[in-house]
């Protein structure tokens, strides 16, 4: 055994051994060889119902494949219409269908991977009039009361998903995953809360559970002895009237009778009001409900849920805690994780920070995946980086995230690029952005694009303001200029007052505000700001325990559904969060994550006022105006987050020398 070398964040062996050895170990599954612990989840792409969708899918999973993803997920596809998301959303019903997903799977297969199609039925969680559900309850998230399936409803509901398996298989996938967790069709029956039904399918656990068990009994029959079926089990609804821990682990066991080759783990419901991928969940927060099934049940266990780094991957393997590990956003960051994690250039891992800005938010308005952090998801055929046939000289002024995107790129297609930054270091507003709770993750994306500026050769001037005159003296073929943005002013009387404060010097701890404070602006820097300002920067001694008491989830699994009261402490300060406009404040936040910083200021008893005109400061305060009356806010502070204006001032003079 080697000498563990610390080389960055991760751990070298000095004689070059293999670095993760139970995320790079095979997986026997009995009639197949898993390469390594790996799963890329299943998520939506929204090309799935896109002109060319397929083919844009094909090159998609493929390069996970190449880079060297254990087992592929797609996207969920619904059995029949009822199942689909929305009206024409996709489905696998026909032979033809199924025809089109071939591109799909030979282009995995020839890139040396294993592909599974996840079987979707949204059950009430469909936006369409044809929702069907256990019982006729509408969902608190979607527009449609659902209809009772009928018991010849549900023989048919069983029989579309084995011939959706069966038509899988043809299409050449390896193996389907059943979704039965995060609230859809099969867990609306399996839980209390959802299902009030007086026949077979309701009451007793064993009548809730039948309906789960007929789908893998019947996919098994359809698809053979060859196939692999992951059954996608909620192991924590995180909603009232939720399932037990004996209840999950009998079903648990019942699937794998029924010929489950793999369970992987649910956790919580679409519409629970509890954070379960979002950056404000630490790492791998959800691996211990895992590890909790994991002795009890006869085959393997993947444990998912914010597990975007390669050692959390190894050490929740490691310690035990499941068998594998389901990974969706980290493999759209950076399609090559796992063959990087293997060459041990984890360094260089573009990671997923769990912004959600371009992945899911985008499908909830209905438009294609791609990926903050990594622009060519889901693009791989429309944007292609070529080899540069006439290399050039290429200047990037600013080094925060879209100068070294913009640098590193160039330098990839073959251009000898030189990135200036005024700065002691490249990252821009990200060095800001990860000092804010729940966004510690953007420090990550420094770190990449640091390691990889190094990696492609890019010659990095730190410390250098340029000027338009001294960038004429480099005599660059090209000028990319990315200078970035400086906080606006809020404009209202004596802003210079020194009790007014901007957002990125009390982020940088230049300035601390008093224990009143009113925000201005409530855009995402003002929600960001009353977070920093509670007090969620103070450094936590167990975070994964901290965000368990603080959102009320039960660590003993005791409690139906896995909820316990919630503990939201004393709020750090008294914050007024104000913005000029009318209407729900936040409600520009991203669908998917706006929702948590609403409900924490609410939990916090943040003031939150629209329709307020700022007057100035005043002795006693910050004076408004609101709903045709003048007050005085009895604040300390006042913090600025009235959003950005871009720097100019480089490019408009290069433009004006004629450097257009
Ligand atoms: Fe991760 Fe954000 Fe990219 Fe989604 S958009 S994959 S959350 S980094």
């Amino acid at each position: 055994m080697g000498m563990l070398v610390p080389l960055f964040n991760i751990l070298f062996m000095s004689d070059g051994s293999m670095l993760y050895p139970h995320l790079l170990a095979q997986l026997d599954l009995g009639h197949v060889q898993l390469r390594n612990r790996t799963l890329m989840g299943s998520m939506h792409t929204g090309l799935e119902e896109e002109r060319g969708g397929f083919e844009r899918m094909a090159a998609y999973y493929a390069e996970r494949a190449a880079g060297e993803a254990g087992l592929i997920v797609t996207g969920g596809i619904a059995p029949n219409r009822a199942g689909a998301v929305v009206p024409f959303g996709a489905k696998l019903t026909t032979a033809a269908e199924a025809r089109r997903h071939t591109v799909i799977t030979n282009a995995v297969h020839q890139a040396g991977g294993l592909i599974c199609l996840q079987i979707l039925h949204t059950g009430r969680y469909a936006y369409h009039p044809f929702a069907v559900s256990a019982s006729a309850l509408q969902s608190p998230i979607t527009p449609f009361k659902p209809w009772e399936l009928t018991q010849s409803g549900i023989r048919k509901t069983v029989a579309s998903f084995a011939r959706c398996a069966q038509l899988a298989r043809e299409a050449g996938y390896d193996g389907v995953e059943i979704m039965a967790s995060e609230g859809y069709l099969i867990n609306q029956f399996i839980a209390p809360a959802t299902n009030q039904r007086t026949d077979d399918y309701g009451g007793s656990m064993e009548n809730r559970h039948r309906l789960a068990i007929e789908i893998v009994r019947a996919v098994r029959a359809a698809t053979g002895p060859d196939s692999i079926i992951i059954f996608r089990l909620s192991m924590l609804d995180l909603v009232q009237n939720g399932s037990t821990f004996e209840e999950v682990l009998a079903l648990g066991k019942a699937v794998a009778a029924a010929g489950a080759t793999l369970i992987n783990t649910g956790i919580g419901w679409h519409e629970a009001r509890i954070p379960t991928i979002a950056a404000v969940v630490p790492r791998a927060a959800f691996a211990w409900v895992t590890e909790s099934f994991r002795p009890h049940l006869p085959i393997p266990v993947i444990a998912t849920n914010r597990i975007n780094d390669p050692a959390v991957a190894e050490q929740v393997l490691a310690s035990g805690q499941a068998d594998m590990v389901s990974m969706a956003r980290p493999f759209l960051a950076d399609p090559q994780f796992v063959k990087k994690a293997r060459m041990g250039k984890a360094h260089l891992i573009n990671t997923c920070i769990a912004c959600n800005q371009a992945c899911l938010d985008h499908v909830f308005e209905r438009k294609p995946a791609s990926c903050l952090v990594n622009p060519f998801a889901c693009r791989e055929t429309v944007l292609v980086k070529k080899t540069s046939p006439q290399p050039r000289h290429v200047v990037v002024v600013g080094g925060g995230p879209a100068g070294m995107a913009a640098a590193a790129t160039a330098a990839e297609c073959g251009h000898r690029v030189t990135l200036v930054e005024a700065a002691a270091r490249v990252g821009g507003q990200f060095h800001l952005a990860k000092l804010v709770p729940g966004k510690e993750e953007y420090a990550e994306t420094v770190r990449y694009f640091e390691n990889l500026l190094a990696d492609l050769g890019v010659e990095v001037l730190l410390n250098t303001k340029a000027t338009a005159d001294w960038l004429l003296t480099l005599k660059a073929d090209r000028y990319l200029i990315a200078t970035g943005v400086s906080p606006r002013k809020a404009g209202f009387e004596n802003e210079d007052d020194p009790r007014v404060l901007r957002y990125d010097e009390v982020l940088l701890g230049h300035k601390t505000p008093g224990p009143k404070v009113a925000i201005v602006g409530a855009g995402g820097i003002g929600f960001d700001m009353s977070a920093y300002l509670l007090g969620g920067h103070a450094k936590i001694e167990n975070p994964k325990k901290a965000f368990q008491s603080y959102w009320g989830i039960d660590s003993t699994l005791q409690s139906a559904g896995g909820l316990i009261d919630p503990d939201y402490g004393q709020p750090g300060r008294e914050l007024w969060l104000l913005q000029r406009s009318a209407g729900k404040l936040g409600g520009k936040l991203g669908k998917t994550t706006g929702w948590i910083h609403r409900l924490q200021t609410k939990q916090q008893k943040v003031h939150l006022w629209g329709s307020v005109q700022y007057i100035g400061m005043q002795p006693g305060g910050f004076e408004i105006e609101r709903l045709g009356k003048r007050l005085v806010l009895p604040v300390d502070h006042v913090v600025v987050c009235a959003g950005q204006q871009p720097l100019k001032h480089v490019a408009d003079t290069l433009v004006g020398l004629g450097c257009a």
